[in-house]
């Protein structure tokens, strides 16, 4: 298999977990020192920014290699964009926001597909967020590309189906660890309120009030690669302890 930024923050958890099954992984990340760090935990990994297309290209090539087959695709490359009301917001951080959250996916898609063809259990699971679902204000780009993922999931879901190729999306809610820190943070910034103010309103977005583990977002990726969800196609898995509305 196959995580995308696997080599830290969410992506780490869910490598790890199907590491601990018995799983061949692969993982990439932009980040040289993350990369060097999952080697030496005994993952096979490469740098890799899934923005960029001729290194997706390059990429998938090595993963064909170094795996011997590919049975699964997750897709969690993203970053959080930048926070502020519309008008004030960058166009170039817009349109990286796009570039890593919703091309990246496209991309590792795209040149993974031929390899996935020919597993007989193949899943492609695709990081949205509950962002995804619901509109968060001060987020736009953030909220619009997890949108667009949902989208490309459902398309391809029925693309691919036919294939036995099913194509599946997570929307986490707000994730313990530093990620998030650092949105709130922002977002403290943006309202003119304090930090920890702002960090119990993430905190009771959820109905059990705690933030998410990202464990909890691996069980999901496991769930979904596996024989247990061999009819579940198409779907967009909340895991957010039952979030209606986003701060
Ligand atoms: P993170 O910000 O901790 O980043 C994880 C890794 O991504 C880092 O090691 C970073 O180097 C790598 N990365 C950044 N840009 C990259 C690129 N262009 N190519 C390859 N690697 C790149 O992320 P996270 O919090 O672990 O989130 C993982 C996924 O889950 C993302 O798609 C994110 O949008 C989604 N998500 C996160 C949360 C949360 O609260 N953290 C909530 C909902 C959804």
């Amino acid at each position: 298999m196959l995580v995308t930024a696997g080599a830290a923050g969410i992506g780490l958890a869910i490598a790890t977990a199907f590491k601990d099954l018995g799983a061949k992984v692969f993982v990439t990340d932009i980040n040289p020192e993350a990369v060097r760090a999952a080697q030496d935990s005994g993952f096979s990994a490469a740098v890799s920014d899934v923005s960029d297309e001729e290194q997706v290209k390059n990429l998938a090539e090595q993963v064909e290699q170094q795996l011997g087959g590919l049975d699964v695709v997750v897709n969690n490359a993203g970053i959080a964009g930048p926070t502020g009301p519309i008008e004030t917001l960058d166009a170039e951080a817009w349109k990286t926001t796009f570039d890593i959250n919703v091309h990246g996916q496209f991309f590792c898609i795209k040149y993974l597909l031929k390899f996935l063809r020919k597993s007989e259990c193949a899943s492609i699971i695709n990081l949205s967020s509950a962002a995804g679902r619901l509109g968060m204000a001060g987020r736009s780009p953030y909220s619009a590309s997890k949108w667009a993922v949902v989208g490309l999931t459902k398309t391809l879901a029925i693309e691919l189906g036919g294939e036995g190729i099913r194509v599946n999306a997570i929307c986490p809610g707000a994730v313990n660890g530093p990620r998030i820190q650092a949105v709130i943070e922002a977002k403290a910034t943006m309202l003119q309120r304090p930090v920890a103010e702002v960090s119990d309103l993430y905190h009771a977005q959820s109905s059990l009030n705690q933030l998410v583990e990202a464990e909890d977002i691996a069980n999901m990726a496991v769930f979904l690669a596996s024989q247990m969800a061999q009819r579940i196609n198409g779907q967009a898995m909340a895991v957010d302890g039952n979030t209606e509305k986003l701060y």
